[in-house]
């Protein structure tokens, strides 16, 4: 029996788990391409997850041994959708997992959003953390203020690298130029914005705690509201009863109960408003909070820099279906939906399937769900008489190699990946790092041997 040919589309964590399920666990033999627009792997695991947080980023130490499996390949710097389309993979593969995440920031449909000096998160993060296509008018860090909207994990992670001190910085793999901006920049307060009360954050303690150990800035919980939240959950008013709600008001309890250190920065929560406007003419100069309780009551809170951080969608890939009500890819048990049909040999797996939510490891059972789709799809076509599989698709990788080739796409594989790796590490240890992270897409190229 010929292996099953498998194209993946996205090389972040859910990419990677079905690629290994799929290589793994299959009782025949399976062949995986990762298909990546990056020169790089790892998705969001290199570019979301915060750089301060080294010990969450080493898992892509097994992910690297996933795309060291035999039969397994990584396929960087290719686009699906540009470069090689979906109709083309399904042409060329016996099944095609579209992998490719939930990268644009989600709106809050607010006047003013285009303003300049409104930065979605996302974008924010993507240019620390180095992303080769993520610009930031480093300007904008002259702001005093610095507003923050939304209370996930997101939120607390963009407001801690906005506090971080220049040596915490240097401890991380961010871009030297990076560094140099987030070490000497105006910003003397950043704030927290939630719609809700402090009952209904959605950071989770550890983070919340981790925050109010960092070096640079005092934290300020607002002793009322909490206060307030506290009193609902004692008397048991709904939700606020859960475990979860009472250790989060236990942790933000905690910092409200510390004096301020003197710290040159400080972090500061508003809970119960939400944003109705950004104020400016071409750049921000304010944003209009209306408290939640009472929407006449808006306050305006001068700042030059915010930073919606509510969320992310899914974008289309090059033909494929798209559900532009949740920003995701229609699916039936990880079986992409055309209308009412499934799209044969097309599958879906992880935030492009799911949306932005879950951890690294939730994408392993997502991911697990999908492979199982395949192959139990594969298994069936396999058995029934009528169809010879062996004819439908290639039987190796050179049409796809020759497809490429063709079309002058210089793909990054994993040894050009390694080339770029190992020059990362170089740059950082020449200026007393473990590794910085190359910015541009060109450096990378040619880091990895790749020169145009
Ligand atoms: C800012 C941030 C911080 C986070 N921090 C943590 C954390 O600390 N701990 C934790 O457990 N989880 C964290 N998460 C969640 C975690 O990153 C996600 O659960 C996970 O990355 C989702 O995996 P994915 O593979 O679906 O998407 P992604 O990781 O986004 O991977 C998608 C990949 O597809 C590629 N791609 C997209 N389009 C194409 C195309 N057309 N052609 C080829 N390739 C394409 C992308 O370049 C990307 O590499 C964080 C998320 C964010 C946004």
């Amino acid at each position: 029996m010929r292996a099953l040919r498998v194209a993946v589309v996205g090389s972040g964590p859910a990419g990677a788990f079905c690629a290994q399920i799929l290589a793994e666990e299959a009782d025949h033999p399976v062949s995986v391409d990762v298909f990546e627009r990056l020169p790089t792997p790892f998705g969001l695991v290199r570019y979301g997850v915060a750089p301060d947080h080294q010990k969450i980023k080493s898992i892509v130490a097994s992910f690297a041994e996933i795309f060291e499996t035999p039969g397994v390949r990584f396929l960087g710097n290719v686009t699906v959708g540009s470069d090689i389309t979906v109709s083309e993979l399904r042409e060329h593969y016996d099944a095609v997992v579209l992998a490719s995440g939930a990268p644009l920031d989600r709106r809050l449909g607010v006047p003013g959003e285009d303003l300049g000096g409104v930065v979605p998160a996302g974008r924010f993060v993507s240019w620390y953390s180095g992303h080769p296509d993520a610009d930031f008018d480093t300007s904008l860090l002259s702001a005093e203020r610095a507003v923050v909207v939304g209370v996930g994990n997101v939120a607390l992670d963009v407001a801690r690298m906005l506090v971080r001190t220049p040596d915490e910085l240097r401890r991380t793999d961010v871009p030297e130029h990076v560094i140099e901006a987030l070490a000497g920049h105006a910003v003397r307060e950043v704030c927290i914005v939630g719609r809700r009360g402090p009952e209904a954050a959605k950071f989770t303690g550890k983070e919340l705690l981790e925050l109010a150990e960092v070096e640079g800035a005092d934290v300020i919980v607002p002793a009322e509201e909490l206060a307030l939240a506290e009193a609902a959950q004692q008397a048991g008013a709904g939700a606020p009863s859960r475990p979860a709600v009472t250790r989060m008001l236990g942790s933000l309890r905690k910092i409200a109960d510390r004096q301020p250190q003197g710290r040159s920065r400080a972090i500061r929560f508003l809970f119960n408003r939400t944003p109705v406007e950004f104020v400016g003419d071409t750049s921000v100069t304010g944003i209009a909070l209306a408290h939640t309780a009472d929407p006449t009551q808006v306050e305006v809170l001068e700042t030059g820099l915010v930073l919606p951080a509510i969320g992310y969608r899914s974008v289309p890939l090059g033909g494929a279906p798209f559900d532009e009500a949740t920003g995701t890819v229609p699916h039936r048990d990880s079986r992409v939906l055309d209308g009412d049909r499934t799209v044969p040999g097309l599958y879906v797996v992880g935030w492009a399937k799911r949306g932005p939510s879950g951890v690294i490891g939730t994408n392993r059972l997502c991911a697990s769900e999908t492979a199982t789709a395949v192959l139990a799809d594969a298994a069936a076509a396999a058995a029934a008489p009528e169809r010879d599989t062996d004819t439908d698709t290639d039987t190796d990788s050179t049409a796809i190699d020759d497809l490429l080739r063709s079309r002058g796409v210089p793909v990054v594989n994993w040894s050009r990946w390694l080339a770029i790796e190992a020059a990362e590490v170089r740059l950082g240890q020449a200026s007393g790092r473990d590794r910085a992270k190359f910015h541009h897409r060109a450096d990378m190229l040619v880091a990895a041997g790749i020169d145009r």
